[in-house]
């Protein structure tokens, strides 16, 4: 069983994949936390490429496929293993980070995106993706933690993840779950668990 947690930068993505995954190990599963870029080695060399102030200037084509790449790499080595001896997956971000960063956010066709990501992974979708709405206001009050990432790009640039994010969401609410980020951690916490407890195995 495969999830994924999406949302922008201070949504608290990987709180609640903590909190979940703690949740779902008590029912008895084997759960493989995760996340991109960056959960293999490549990918670890990759992510420090990509999030480096020196890429500033990287080609935003070049830069998909980058990501491209770290997910590969991500599902053949970690994800398809895990799902195949029947773990649950939990990954903080997937396809729909690139649809929304490289895509919406930048000038790339989001459909196109989608294309390179379904080739890098042969096609794995989640079971359900959970995204974590948040608006670039609350998340510039929030994200504490690496403000520089945040304000390296415009605000614009921020609305325009969003409103993808919530594009794909719209365009598939059997497979989305859609929780507004603001609320309390715990209460986020219980709207998925309940979302999940009708889907696990
Ligand atoms: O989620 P995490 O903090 O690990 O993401 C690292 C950074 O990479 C984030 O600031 C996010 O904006 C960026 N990112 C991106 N495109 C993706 C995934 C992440 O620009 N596809």
């Amino acid at each position: 069983f495969f999830i994924a947690l999406e949302g922008g930068d201070g949504a608290g993505k990987s709180t609640q994949v903590e909190a979940l995954a703690e949740w779902i190990r008590s029912k008895g599963h084997e759960v493989v936390v995760t996340r991109e870029p960056g959960a293999t080695p490549i990918g670890k060399r990759l992510r420090s490429i990509l999030l480096d102030v020196s890429s500033a200037g990287l080609s935003h084509r070049a830069e998909a496929l980058l990501y491209a790449a770290d997910r590969a790499e991500h599902v053949e080595s970690v994800v398809r293993p895990a799902l195949e001896r029947g773990a649950v997956v939990i990954t903080d971000r997937y396809i729909d980070s690139s649809v929304a960063y490289q895509g919406a956010g930048r000038d790339l066709s989001p459909t196109e995106v989608a294309r390179i990501s379904r080739w890098a992974t042969e096609g794995l979708v989640p079971h359900l993706t959970v995204l974590l709405d948040i608006s670039p206001e609350t998340a510039r009050e929030r994200f504490t933690e690496a403000p520089d990432r945040l304000e390296s790009e415009s605000a614009e640039f921020h609305r325009r993840v969003r409103a993808g994010f919530l594009a794909l969401a719209a365009a598939d609410p059997t497979r989305y779950l859609v929780v507004d980020a603001g609320l309390e951690p715990e209460a986020i916490t219980t709207v998925v668990r309940h979302r999940l407890d009708r889907m696990l195995p």
